[in-house]
């Protein structure tokens, strides 16, 4: 029999949100999931290219992870050495988060998803899911409030609104993280054109079509001021998610009476609808929702879950009145009776 350890010194440090991830040690390795800081784990795996998945590595770490993590991570000034593919005993497996997303399965006993998507959304196929022992499971949206409705559905809401304000001549801005959201965004909506990019989506959008994914031609922010084409409306614009009350926005409302249409699953939040003050705001996500969530761990029929990220409690209490033996990694000292 295996037996996963979760480091009690990692796993606290997990608590803070500031610590290194997760360790596994398993047939006398110790691997290291997602580490925020370098590592002297025999295996280093990075799932993808998230900023809260990425440390700058020492030279000696054997890091697994995708061909395009290190591209897309390298355009953000992390340089990744000795980075394998593949490894005995390791399976990576696409996690449909973003470009170049992978979940680890180990030794076809231990799965972690990493950030992970089972839906289809414009280029990105959703995660497969294997059969494993020990599933450490992503809860990032592990509350039954989080229902996200269909790509269709999502899909259909958008173009109406875009239709509706270009009749009238007004631009509008679609807001989303600038990987993975904003990539998703210009492929779904880049038949409104012209589309101009927030230099930042544009960068990213460039190493997209770079390894492969045809985004089409569009134009930078900076270039769409040189020529002043933003005077000529409507237009879109694909831009990061920023403060409502961030200049860059508010000068483009401003200026061009621009409207602005976010994208985020935290919409479905009760705190989110009062701090937001975007004109729109659609739950697309890159995440499961929480009956996605359920149904890896139905797929997956493990013998334990770990749940990390988000709703990590929440999640873990569900799990257990479904029969399963789940718990979060949040700090070592923690049990689920003490809630
Ligand atoms: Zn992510
Ligand atoms: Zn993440």
């Amino acid at each position: 029999m295996k037996i996963l350890f979760i480091d009690s010194k990692l796993s606290k440090s997990l608590a803070m949100m500031s610590g290194n991830g997760i360790i596994i040690k398993h047939n006398g390795k110790n691997i290291a999931l997602d580490p925020t800081k370098s590592t002297d784990a025999d295996v280093v795996f990075v799932s993808h290219a998230h900023m809260d998945h990425l440390h700058i590595p020492s030279n000696g770490e054997n890091i697994l992870t995708s061909h395009e993590t290190v591209k897309i991570a390298n355009t953000r000034g992390y340089h990744m050495l000795n980075v394998k593919e593949s490894l005995d005993g390791f399976e990576m497996i696409d996690s449909g988060h973003i470009l170049g997303s992978r979940g680890l399965l180990i030794d076809n006993e231990i799965f972690y998803t990493g950030d992970v998507c089972t839906r289809n959304r414009a280029f990105l196929q959703g995660a497969k899911i294997p059969k494993c022992d020990t599933l450490i499971l992503e809860s990032t949206y592990g509350k039954s409030e989080f229902k996200f409705p269909s790509i269709k559905k999502i899909t259909e809401n958008v173009n109406k609104i875009i239709s509706d304000l270009y009749s009238k001549g007004i631009p509008i801005i679609l807001i989303g993280y600038p990987l993975g959201k904003a990539q998703i965004l210009t492929s779904m909506f880049k038949h409104w054109g012209p589309i101009y990019l927030h230099d930042s989506v544009y960068e990213m959008n460039h190493v997209y079509n770079e390894l492969g994914i045809d985004l089409g031609n569009s134009i930078s922010y900076s270039e769409a001021e040189e020529y002043n084409s933003l005077s000529k409306k409507p237009w879109l614009m694909v831009a990061p998610r920023m403060n409502s009350k961030s200049k860059f926005v508010t000068e483009m409302k401003n200026r061009y009476d621009a409207v602005t249409i976010g994208f985020t699953g935290w919409s479905l939040a009760n705190w989110y609808r009062y701090s937001s003050s975007l004109d729109y705001v659609l739950p697309l996500s890159d995440h499961c929702d929480f009956e996605e969530l359920i149904s890896i761990v139905k797929i997956c029929d493990p013998s334990k879950v770990y749940t990390f990220h988000g709703y990590s409690i929440e999640l873990s209490i569900e799990l257990n009145k479904l029969g399963y033996d789940a718990e979060p990694l949040i700090r070592q000292n923690y049990r689920l009776s003490d809630f």
